[in-house]
This record gives structure tokens, sequence and C-alpha cells, in this order.
């Protein structure tokens, strides 16, 4: 388990950074992070850990097919959803139990095509999630470093009761995304709920996050001087697709050279 170890080190670091005061994204137990161990299993957080200051003991490796399974039943009490995420422990002897949403924390590793996940309640964030023209504020970009980090749309999702029936209308707002965007997404918002952050590595998940917060608040701001003015789609698809912005994509996420 010497892939698993190495990636649970780095996701918990990850979740650490993510819970920083500073940042205002989680607080209590608020919010959980995952990391794809292999194609066939993943680590998340367990429930009832808090974010700031967790350990590598705060999380559970997980099956992801028996929970992507879980799409395709019928009804489930929740009673049956924690039966079966208990049951799609890798190690079933482990007393830890996995968060709510697991299951959606297998979509976004699977269907979303991230390695690390970071799903948060920022205030910022949900500040727009929570008022009443919270669609209409996410419909369009407002500025270049949106679409480098964030790419050229969220996939926005209306609010659904956390667990199974959210993991569902993820799942089918995701494969609506890549249909018409040709690619997977890097940011889900959950109206009245908050952000996921869906990243090759840590690094992006961490720069996803902190833009999302930024274009909130600009956001704010926008909407107290009159309301937002979205780029057109033919700007947006130009920075999304230039060469120098491929690259400057690059040096942000201090990857390049
Ligand atoms: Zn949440």
């Amino acid at each position: 388990m010497a892939h698993g170890e190495d990636v649970l080190q780095r996701l918990v670091v990850m979740s650490r950074r993510l819970a920083d005061p500073a940042l205002d994204c989680v607080i209590l137990a608020e919010g959980n992070t995952s990391a794809r161990i292999d194609g066939e299993s993943f680590w998340v957080k367990a429930s009832g850990f808090k974010m700031a200051g967790i350990g590598p003991e705060g999380f559970v490796a997980m099956r992801t097919a028996p929970l992507l399974g879980l799409l395709d039943e019928g009804r489930l009490s929740d009673e049956e959803v924690k039966a079966h995420l208990a049951a799609a422990r890798l190690d079933p002897t482990v007393a830890l139990r996995p968060s709510v949403e697991a299951v959606l924390h297998a979509i976004a590793l699977t269907a979303g095509g991230a390695q690390y996940v970071g799903h948060t309640h920022p205030t910022a964030v949900n500040a727009i999630l929570c008022s009443r023209r919270a669609e209409e504020a996410y419909a369009g970009r407002l500025f270049p470093d949106e679409i480098v980090i964030c790419g050229p749309a969220p996939v926005y999702v209306p609010y659904t009761d956390p667990g199974l029936p959210l993991a569902r209308e993820v799942y089918q707002r995701i494969r609506g995304y890549i249909e018409a965007h040709g690619e997977t997404p890097k940011v889900i918002l959950m109206q009245n709920h908050g952000l996921v952050a869906l990243g090759r590595d840590p690094d992006e998940v961490e720069a996803i996050t902190a833009m999302a917060v930024k274009t909130a608040r600009v956001l704010l701001g926008a909407f107290a001087a009159g309301g937002p003015h979205h780029l057109s789609q033919e700007a947006v698809n130009r920075i999304h697709t230039r060469p120098d912005e491929l690259y400057r994509r690059q040096l942000l996420k201090g990857q390049a050279g």
C-alpha cells in the first residue's frame, strides 16, 4: 500500500490547508476531501472528523465500484445507504464511518476526472449560493484568471438532499457538462450548500478553491455595483484555448519548466 500511503499523506496536508481559518472555507466538522488511490479505491474523510488538524487516522479507504453501483439502485433509506457505505470500506475491520458524501467523491474521482477533491462551504461562495440570484450570478465568467484556474464554466447543481440524491444529481450534471464542453469540470457549485474543487493534485484543488472564493467576493462587489457583467462566450473561449493562457495556467500552478 506504499502508493496509497503517499496519496494519504498528501491528502492530509491538503485537508489541513483547506481548513486554515484565514481562508474561511470550513468550521467545525464541515467539508470533506478525497483522493484516488488507484482505479479501484480511494481515500475519503471519515464522518465526524474536523478537517483542521486532521491526521491520517481521519480517513477511510473505500472501494469505488460498489459506491458507483448505488447510482443505479432504487430509493434507499438512510439506514440502507449507511449499510452500503460501511460495506464498501476497503478494510471492513476499521471502525471509521465514511462521510455521507462518499458517493459524490467516488463520482468526482471517476466521471469528474479528478485525482484529489476538496469539498468546502466557503462563507463567500455560500453568500452567493444561498442568495436568490445564485444561478444568475454563476451563469457566466467574470475575469480571465477565473477561467484559467476554474475552467470555462462551473457545474451548477440546484439544491438537493445531501447524500445519495445529491450524488445522483451531481453525476447527471457532470455528464451534461462533459457533453457540452468536451472536458471534465474543475468546479461544482451546489446551491444552498457549497463548493467542490476537482484537481489533478492537491495544489490544483487549493488553487481552484482560492479562486472560487475570490470570484465569489468579486461577485458580491459586482452586485453592490449594479450587477455582474459576464464575459461573452467568445471571450471565454478565447482565454480558455489560447496557447499563452495555457502556459500561464502552468505558471500559476507552479508547474512550468
Ligand atoms: Zn457539504
